[in-house]
């Protein structure tokens, strides 16, 4: 999105750098819709969409960015409709619309139609149609480059060093604005919803240069991913009716959220699952998963709107759920954080919005705050699609009122020096013995709940792994495709994410949102209404704060 509107100014030209063939990123894995409040199906205000945001994020969203989103997100759909993008429909021709967790009519009254979708391919779609349009703009695209380090000069970024996987050559792209928005870092956990190559590089590569991440904290497990894959289930499929069950059968649901239910945001429903679980109402041998009940919704329904999902479900667990209840739990899903930005994608460096010159970020990479300490699902799409329009406006603007920065001689001293350190490891360590340690470890100590004592002993988890990382290294000496090489690399990436949300969950001593401290189950405005900003500091870690924009909605206690 950022590219194609880039290349909408005739005075710049535009690349996009990507360690995956483009259509290959994990937006084309989004199922379930892009929120915004057309009002197709019933009823819906843009003010309703951005009260939703800012309650669903539990009161830390930023909330003149939620108000812009609920507006402008309405045009992005409408843009993409227009590019050509195969919404699915309602019967008399307009963009169909679903229910999803959390997003409700008239302030919380009753769940409402506001998910625009594509069957269960809504990023498929979306990926799709926005490569076609920016091909057709005449981008450039480096695919399979992997970008290692930012080149930063006299406190402006001036372009980024990546390494090209088909030849092991490191290549220095000389930029006047730089876009960040290279998703995700699911893999820090072990069940994930994530693709592998969800490694937050970029989220590291910041923070190493000295740019602070805002609220990493603040992790999303969704309710429905498959037992033990982590696969994602769509909340679609709740938002055609399908409905959780304990062992007993019982739509637990009622108890926690008698409003709304099966559609309550994905923190809430997650920490429910697995207090049913601990209470011995689980499911299966171990009682270890919850069930997510399809079977009263019409065959014909699921087939035609939920195609994906139902065929994940018959080959990954061999389970038809037009027939059988689906095994499932929670899977680790979304980062709230991310590198924090102004409204306008600026990417800033604390907490009095100090502007980095020629650097902007949007997209799950990015945190502007519009989704606070909770997203609601399908609002990560439509921020991929407000905020990379942003960006790409504002950094093209820039790069064309603006001089090329001076490049550093030594600029791609860091990144070789990266590489020939692992090259000449001694093997010792595996990167894959050590990526599933820590893996392992973050989501026993730091996943849905909870406590000092945890995330303690996380601490100790990582300091021990930190301490082991010189001794991995990479057998294959090859320079053509090795990814070996790259795998080493974001294992650094990964430890870098993980030690930022565990530094940060342990510092913020209050329930709210994603971060539930079992120790303090309390969300407490007095002293936490404000974002985290995470430094890397030397050899450990400083926490800066930076206040919440608030707005219209004060702060109420959290019900559904
Ligand atoms: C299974 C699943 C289903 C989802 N369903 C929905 C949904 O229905 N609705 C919704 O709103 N949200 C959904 N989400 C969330 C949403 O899809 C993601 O948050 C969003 O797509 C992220 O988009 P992005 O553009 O920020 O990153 P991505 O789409 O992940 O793209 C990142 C890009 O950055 C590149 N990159 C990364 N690191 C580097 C590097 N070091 N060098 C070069 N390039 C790099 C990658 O190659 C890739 O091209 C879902 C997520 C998952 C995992």
């Amino acid at each position: 999105m950022a590219a194609r509107y880039a290349a909408q100014n005739p005075n710049v030209s535009v690349a996009v750098i990507s360690k995956l063939y483009p259509t290959r990123s994990h937006t084309g894995a989004a199922q379930g819709g892009v929120g915004a409040a057309l009002g197709n199906v019933s009823e819906d205000h843009a003010s309703w969409h951005a009260f939703d945001t800012i309650k669903g994020g539990d009161y830390l969203a930023d909330q003149d960015v939620a108000e812009m989103f609920a507006v402008e997100v309405i045009e992005a759909v409408y843009e993409l409709e227009h590019m050509g993008l195969p919404f699915s429909r309602t019967p008399d021709g307009k963009i169909a619309q679903r229910k999803f967790g959390g997003h409700t009519r008239d302030f919380g009254k009753s769940a409402v139609e506001r998910a625009c979708y594509a069957a269960d391919r809504t990023g498929h779609m979306i990926l799709q149609t926005l490569y076609q349009q920016s091909i057709k703009d005449d981008v450039a695209f480096f695919n399979e480059f992997y970008v290692l380090d930012m080149i930063m000069e006299g406190g402006a970024c001036v372009g980024v060093v990546a390494y090209d996987l088909a030849t092991g050559e490191l290549h220095t792209f000389h930029a006047k604005a730089t876009v960040i928005a290279t998703g995700g870092n699911g893999r820090i956990f072990r069940v994930t919803s994530n693709a592998h190559a969800l490694t937050g590089d970029l989220m590291s590569i910041a923070y190493r240069r000295g740019i602070p991440i805002e609220d990493p904290e603040f992790y999303q497990f969704h309710p429905t991913g498959l037992y033990k894959l982590g696969v994602l289930l769509t909340e679609g499929a709740r938002g055609e009716g399908a409905i959780l069950r304990n062992a007993d059968g019982e739509r637990f649901m009622e108890r926690y959220a008698p409003t709304i239910k099966d559609l309550a945001p994905r923190d809430m429903i997650s920490r429910a699952m697995y207090l049913e679980i601990r209470e011995g109402r689980g499911a299966g041998p171990d009682k270890d998963y919850i069930y997510l009940d399809l079977t009263h919704i019409d065959a014909h329904i699921i087939e035609e709107r939920l195609p994906d999902i139902t065929e994940f479900s018959r080959i990954y667990l061999g389970v038809d759920p037009v027939k059988e209840m689906v095994p499932i739990q929670p899977t680790a899903h979304y980062a709230m954080g991310g590198i924090p930005t102004t409204i306008d994608t600026n990417v800033i460096s604390d907490g009095r919005n100090t502007i980095v010159p020629g650097l902007y970020a949007a997209g799950e990479v990015a945190c502007a705050s519009l989704h606070g300490a909770n997203r609601l699902g399908t609002n990560s799409l439509g921020d991929l699609i407000v905020f990379g329009r942003k960006a790409g406006v504002a950094a093209a603007a820039y790069a064309a009122g603006s001089d090329f920065g001076p490049l550093p001689t030594d600029n791609q001293d860091v990144a070789r020096e990266m590489l020939a350190s692992i090259r000449s490891g001694p093997r010792t360590e595996r990167v894959a013995h050590l990526r599933r340690e820590l893996q392992d470890s973050m989501q026993d100590n730091a996943s849905v709940f909870r406590t000092r004592e945890l995330l303690e002993k996380q601490v100790g988890v990582l300091a021990d792994i930190k301490s082991r990382l010189p001794h991995i290294g990479c057998e294959d000496p090859g320079e053509q495709y090795n990814t070996e090489l790259m795998e080493a690399v974001e294992l650094g990436f990964l430890y870098d994410n993980a030690e930022q949300l565990v530094f940060a969950a342990l510092n913020r001593t209050e329930s709210r949102g994603a971060h539930s401290r079992e120790d303090y189950r309390e969300r407490d405005d007095d002293e936490w209404l404000k974002h985290s900003l995470v430094y890397k500091d030397g050899d450990g870690v400083r926490i800066d704060y930076k206040p919440v924009t608030l707005g219209y909605y004060e702060p109420k206690p959290r019900t559904y």
